[in-house]
């Protein structure tokens, strides 16, 4: 057994959040429905003004109350600041592949800024958010991993910024014209499991049905991981079965220990028994993913041992060619390394697949990018 990271001293500075001076305003998005409803009623509304609202929020993507007619006009504005107060403020655009990606900068209440990606394909689009403004996991290779964990985002400021790319998908701004948002993938800033409650609370905001939720399939979600074991296995108790992705970059310990360094604490062997539980309680095959990195991680013996490890798993494994960060000293891989490393898990019957790099041009790809998007 391992010890949990919270049981840990040596491992608090990664888990300890620094203290927030101002709290994120309360948003509906926060809550479960039943709490909405008793949180309208503290604040002297009607409590079915909470579920009216919440239909109008993600069934309707509205953010216009004017046009909430089912809520009298001169209450509209002030019941709308209320329970969906404004999180995120775009500070700046960035698109490419011919405006097919885009790469949206959000300024949160404090100040404190974080990065969603919005792409489309041509039979889906996605959106890549970020959980945490920093990260506290500290991967050497990760640009996010660098500046260490700013803070927690709410639930309502991640879920803000997927009802933000719902609504550009709507409104048409996207080439190809209107579209639907059809997958959310957790693989921005920071550690989704470091902050679970908000992380669950914005799953069900996803995958519950209009007007509880957005209505959006939980296989269509993706939330990946450095492997922290206790949150994989709380989060196959949730009932939720999204798709569980883990970055597992390297099939031995001994170097995990220095490319993910909470593998101190979950060695390899432990993060792959949870996700092959989380696999089996919820049927949902679970991604691997694993940067190539030129000399470091991309050795055929690296790519026999991983193959050997999941050969008789339910597993797909993401390969992405490293997006080298400013200042590192690693790079990608060469191509026919790559190309071997791929040939070898094939020779193991797993199934494989290399990552495209969209967005590298706006940096939107410091490797945050839906990795586990091929494997649909
Ligand atoms: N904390 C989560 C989400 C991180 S971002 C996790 O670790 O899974 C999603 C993926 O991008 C992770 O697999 C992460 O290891 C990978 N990644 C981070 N930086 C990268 C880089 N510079 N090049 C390629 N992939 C990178």
């Amino acid at each position: 057994m391992s010890t949990r990271p919270e049981q840990n001293p040596e491992l608090k500075l990664v888990f300890d959040e620094p203290v927030q001076k101002k709290k994120a305003p309360k948003h509906l998005a926060d809550l479960s429905p039943a709490d909405r409803k008793a949180w309208a009623k503290e604040l002297g509304l009607q409590p079915f003004r909470a579920a009216q609202v919440a239909t109008h929020y993600f069934s309707h993507l509205s953010s216009n109350p004017e046009e909430w007619t089912d809520i009298p006009a001169s209450e509209r504005q002030t019941i709308a600041a209320a329970l969906t107060p404004k999180l995120i403020e775009l500070v700046t655009t960035r698109t490419t592949d011919n405006g097919m990606t885009r790469k949206d900068l959000w300024k949160l209440h404090d100040g404190v800024l974080v990065e969603s990606v919005l792409m489309r394909y041509t039979d889906r689009v996605t959106v890549c958010i970020s959980s945490q403004a920093g990260c506290g996991m500290n991967c050497p290779f990760c640009a996010t991993g660098q500046a260490g964990l700013t803070r927690n985002l709410t639930a309502g400021e991640i879920t803000e910024q997927i009802v933000a790319a719902a609504r550009a998908c709507v409104n048409g701004e996207l080439p190809g014209g209107e579209a639907r948002l059809s997958n959310i993938v957790f693989m921005g800033m920071g550690e989704p499991l470091a902050n679970y409650n908000a992380v669950v609370r914005t799953l069900h905001n996803i995958t519950d049905p209009n007007p509880d939720g957005l209505g959006i399939s939980a296989r269509s979600v993706t939330v990946s991981t450095v492997g922290l074991v206790n949150g994989i296995e709380k989060l196959m108790d949730e009932g939720i079965n999204c798709t569980l992705a883990v970055s597992l970059h390297t099939p031995d310990d001994e170097l995990r220990d220095s490319l993910v360094p909470i593998n101190s604490r979950f060695k390899v062997r432990e993060v792959l028994a949870a996700a092959d539980a989380y696999e089996k309680k919820t049927g949902r095959r679970y991604s691997i993913e694993y940067a190539l990195i030129r000399d470091i991680n991309d050795q055929s013996w690296r790519a026999d041992l991983l193959g050997r490890l999941l050969k008789s798993r339910n597993a797909h494994v993401n390969l992405i060619p490293l997006n080298p960060t400013p200042g590192s000293k690693w790079t990608a891989s060469r191509r026919e390394d790559e190309e071997a490393f791929v040939r070898i898990l094939e020779g193991y019957g797993v199934p494989v697949t290399v990552r495209d790099t969209r967005g590298r041009e706006i940096d939107g790809a410091c490797g945050q990018l839906a990795a586990a998007e091929k494997s649909k």
